[in-house]
């Protein structure tokens, strides 16, 4: 398993959601967690290691262990506006303003199978943000305002350029 970069398709997505949780799906989520901590991230969404389910990790530190994994999730509520430097792991190097809700009120469900709510600000609603982006096949460079998206235009067209095509069996 490894983290997709950008322009890889998988990226560009629809994630299915995922409808058992079994011991591969477990399996996986903790390589998830690695390959995340290893790239020093705080939130791994499944399309983004070629998996294309509605699953995403985020640990921004402040949540609990329970609330790491976020099954067939939905965003019930949003509230406020906040404009805040983000990143993303299939864009290494590239930081760029985003506006997002401020709050968030959440559900998911998590590895056994029990669905749960969440009321989150700050980084991790940020983070919920931005992953659940990737589970419609949206990126963070679709939200930057049009003078962020020009900065990181010569970024982007390296990515593109330098592009290996699929590195994991989809
Ligand atoms: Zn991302």
């Amino acid at each position: 398993m490894n983290i997709l970069l950008y322009p890889d398709p998988v990226l560009r997505q629809k994630a299915k959601p995922l409808a058992e949780i079994n011991k591969e799906v477990c399996k996986k989520v903790e390589e998830m967690m690695d390959l995340m901590y290893e790239a020093r991230g705080i939130g791994l969404a499944a399309p983004q290691v070629g998996w294309s389910v509605r699953l995403f990790i985020i640990d921004a530190g402040g949540n609990s262990q329970e609330e790491k994994v976020f099954i067939n999730p939905t965003i019930i509520e949003e509230t406020g506006e906040l404009n805040k430097e983000e990143g993303c792991l299939s864009f290494p190097g590239i930081m760029s303003k985003i506006i997002r809700a401020r709050r968030i009120k959440a559900r998911a469900y998590n590895l056994k199978g029990q669905k749960f709510e969440i009321e989150a600000e700050g980084l991790v609603a940020r983070a919920w943000q931005h992953e659940l982006d990737h589970l419609n096949g949206e990126l963070f460079i679709d939200r930057m305002s049009p003078s962020s998206r020009l900065a990181v235009s010569q970024r982007l067209k390296e990515f593109e350029r330098t592009y290996k095509g699929t590195q994991v069996p989809v």
